[in-house]
């Protein structure tokens, strides 16, 4: 039982999941008051209703302001101990959070954050049995537009430094259109030759180019989304055979407009072409290293799951 009442309902992993984004909104407006920063919305109500996402443009920028309001370590504590109250009553004793460190982590120290980071994972683990991972990504529009800002180095630089306190992956994120994955590659390569995984966003708001300049250029292992792989079957065939899997988010994809309806969305296409695996784990053990299994097909949203024993069918979340 987590401290806040909620009762784990079965040993699972969570993959796909951003730390700014999983800030409550009721945490927000604390947050906002206490350091004198305005939001468009002064009231919880209000608040709740900005953060119904009108399309990706709308999603970034309440994504700003989310990072705009992290100023302390123990702003990021009280985040990660929230998230893992969270995770903890979903049943989830593994999770991958992807953090992005925007300009304004650059501006500070790096113990901001990261000091915040480490002492929420550690009270989640010692408290709520939640094992946590980050994977700290680059934001690819963000980066571009501030050139006089090497936070692309930055970025890679504190994910490397953090590899043995929870760090476990390089990822990319934010726009795609217009903001292509192969520009990136100098910054994966470094990663991955410190022993990183690579784990980027593709095949989201972008196609199956997107797709292949984030296995050809990056070295994906993993990708966020890719669920628009089902428009080049020739993609499709690739990462089944190269055990590359998807972390399918219906649930987003339709909130952001990539997708009209879950009737619309290519779920069911993706499992059809065996792109798409799920199995369930058979003990918590299986759940430490989910970032050294391979599976035979790409997995939905939970891939570490593909690592168990026993099939079972696709379940969408
Ligand atoms: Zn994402």
């Amino acid at each position: 039982m987590s401290e806040l009442g909620l009762k784990p309902l079965s040993p699972r992993a969570e993959l796909h999941l951003h730390f700014q984004g999983a800030i409550r909104p009721a945490t927000l407006l604390g947050l906002a008051r206490r350091h004198g920063i305005a939001l468009p919305v002064d009231d919880l109500p209000a608040l709740r209703e900005w953060f119904r996402f009108r399309d990706f443009a709308h999603f970034v920028e309440v994504y700003a302001l989310l990072r705009a309001c992290l100023v302390e370590p123990a702003d990021y504590e009280l985040v990660t101990y929230e998230l893992g109250s969270e995770l903890a009553g979903q049943g989830v004793r593994y999770a991958e959070v992807t953090f992005t460190p925007g300009p304004e982590v650059y501006r500070g120290p790096r113990e901001t954050f990261f000091d915040g980071l480490s002492a929420g994972r550690e009270r989640v683990r010692r408290e709520l049995g939640v094992e946590l991972r980050w994977i700290f990504d680059i934001p690819r529009r963000t980066v571009t537009l501030h050139p006089h800002m090497p936070l692309a180095d930055f970025i890679t630089d504190c994910a490397i430094n953090g590899r043995y306190d929870g760090v476990v992956a390089l990822g990319l994120a934010g726009t795609e259109l217009g903001y292509p994955p192969e520009p990136f590659e100098p910054w994966f390569d470094r990663a991955r030759a410190a022993g990183l995984h690579s784990v980027p966003h593709a095949g989201e708001t972008a196609g199956p180019a997107s797709i292949w300049g984030a296995v050809r250029a990056l070295g994906a292992e993993r990708l966020g989304h890719g669920v628009r792989a089902v428009e080049d079957p020739a993609l499709l065939e690739y990462l089944v055979e190269k055990r590359i899997p998807l972390e399918v988010c219906p649930t987003s994809n339709i909130a952001l407009g990539v997708y009209p309806s879950l009737a619309e969305h290519p779920l069911r296409r993706l499992v059809d072409a065996g792109a798409v695996g799920h199995r369930e784990y058979g003990h918590a053990g299986d759940l430490r290293h989910p970032a050294d299994c391979r599976s035979r097909t790409a997995a939905h949203r939970v891939w570490p799951q593909q690592c168990g024993r026993r099939a079972g069918p696709p379940e969408c979340h």
